[in-house]
């Protein structure tokens, strides 16, 4: 998987240093200008991090934060706050942010905090069982369960319906399925999404179980209870 980073800021300049000085050390960086587009990259390309200005024309950064908890989205934020104000560090947090920077910054200090919150995130999501309808998926041991029903998954169908489980009821689009399991360079003609999907199904299906993973014609999949 690669390290994707949300940028969420209006002012040119410093969406670009951040942008400039992430690509240089490696990470896949995308840029919002506005609050609305934010949300609309967060729940559309799924980033690893987001760092998120809270002043941005139209939606702010605190109402973007607290709208992507609302959806479900665990993805780390990084908030930027203008000044040093106790207030908005506080209000940060307490949207759903997981850090805050005060501009000025050094870009060392961006790297830092990006570098944490990137690994924070891993340990989080390896450890707890997670659950949706009747099934349940433990990242520790890879396997999944349909009520009592064990279920073994291969590499590659553990990876997939870890992704949907980690994104229940969000259509998730061929693109984004590509980018988070194959990566990039697996290119877009190829049926090997519907071809996991079906032998996915096959095995969560096998007692005549309701269907999980739902067909969302011309978008992707879906995973949700009807
Ligand atoms: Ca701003």
């Amino acid at each position: 998987m690669n390290n994707k980073i949300l940028v969420v800021e209006d002012e040119p300049q410093i969406a670009n240093f951040i942008k400039r000085g992430l690509r240089h050390e490696g990470y896949n960086v995308i840029v919002a200008a506005d609050g609305e587009t934010g949300l609309d990259m967060a729940f559309g390309e799924l980033p690893d991090v987001i760092i998120l200005d809270i002043m941005l024309p139209g939606i702010d950064g605190l109402t973007v934060c607290r709208q992507i908890r609302e959806g479900e989205l665990q993805t780390p934020v990084l908030m930027l706050t203008a000044k040093d104000a106790v207030p908005d560090r506080v209000a940060g947090l307490e949207a759903g942010a997981d850090d805050y920077l005060v501009k000025p910054f050094a870009f060392e200090e961006l790297l830092a905090r990006v570098r944490a919150l990137g690994r924070r995130r891993a340990p989080i999501e390896s450890d707890a069982p997670l659950h949706f309808a009747d099934l349940t998926l433990d990242p520790t041991t890879r396997m999944a369960k349909r009520g009592d029903r064990n279920i073994e998954l291969t590499a590659k169908e553990y990876d997939l319906l870890e992704l949907f489980m980690r994104h229940p009821n969000q259509v998730l689009t061929r693109d984004q399925i590509y980018d988070r399991i194959w990566g990039y360079d697996f290119g877009g003609e190829s049926n090997i999404i519907e071809v996991y999907v079906r032998y996915l199904r096959s095995k969560l299906e096998e007692n005549n179980e309701s269907r999980l993973l739902h067909t969302v014609r011309g978008v992707g999949y879906a995973l949700r209870e009807n």
